[in-house]
């Protein structure tokens, strides 16, 4: 395809996979790229739902391209600093550490959905508003 039919691109919603597509596309040199998503903002937190995601290795593809694994790092709870507590009846608590590291992989991060939408969202907003377009609050 020619460099210059690379445009005039519509995502329909703007969750991880949307988002990360827009931004994966801008970066090929993809432009007139409009992602419409339903929500409100890209951080918004339903109290309904517990998402939380894990970035392993394989998500750290996509944000090591992106270069904000550090600061997924940041707003995240490291695999190797995952403890479990267990609160028994009496008010005394056992904290253990979970045996689920293994040493040979990449350290994994724990973050709300809302938290790592806002950052993949926020790239867009620092670098690539010239490319992508987020349409909050927009049904299709
Ligand atoms: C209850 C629940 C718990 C989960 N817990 C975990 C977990 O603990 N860890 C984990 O890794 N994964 C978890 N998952 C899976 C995880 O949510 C998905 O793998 C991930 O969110 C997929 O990302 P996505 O961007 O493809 O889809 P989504 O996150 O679903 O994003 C799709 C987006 O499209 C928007 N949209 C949909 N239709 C339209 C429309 N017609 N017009 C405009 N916008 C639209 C939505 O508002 C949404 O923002 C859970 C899923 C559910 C349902």
């Amino acid at each position: 395809m020619n460099h210059s039919d690379k445009k005039n691109v519509v995502i329909i919603g703007g969750g991880p996979t949307g988002l990360g597509t827009a931004l994966m596309l801008a970066k090929r040199g993809w432009k007139e790229i409009t992602v419409i998503e339903k929500r409100p903002s890209a951080d918004y937190y339903e109290p309904d739902k517990s998402f939380s995601y894990q970035i392993d290795g394989r998500g750290q593809k996509l944000t090591d391209w992106l270069n904000i694994t550090g600061k997924i790092a940041s707003v995240s709870v490291p695999s190797t600093d995952f403890y479990l507590t267990v609160i028994n009846a009496d008010g005394t608590r056992k904290i253990t550490k979970l045996p689920i590291i293994d040493p040979d992989r990449k350290t994994a991060y724990w973050l709300p959905r809302s938290s790592f939408v806002q950052l993949l969202y926020q790239e867009i907003q620092d670098h690539w508003q010239d490319k992508i377009e987020v349409l909050f609050d927009t049904d299709c």
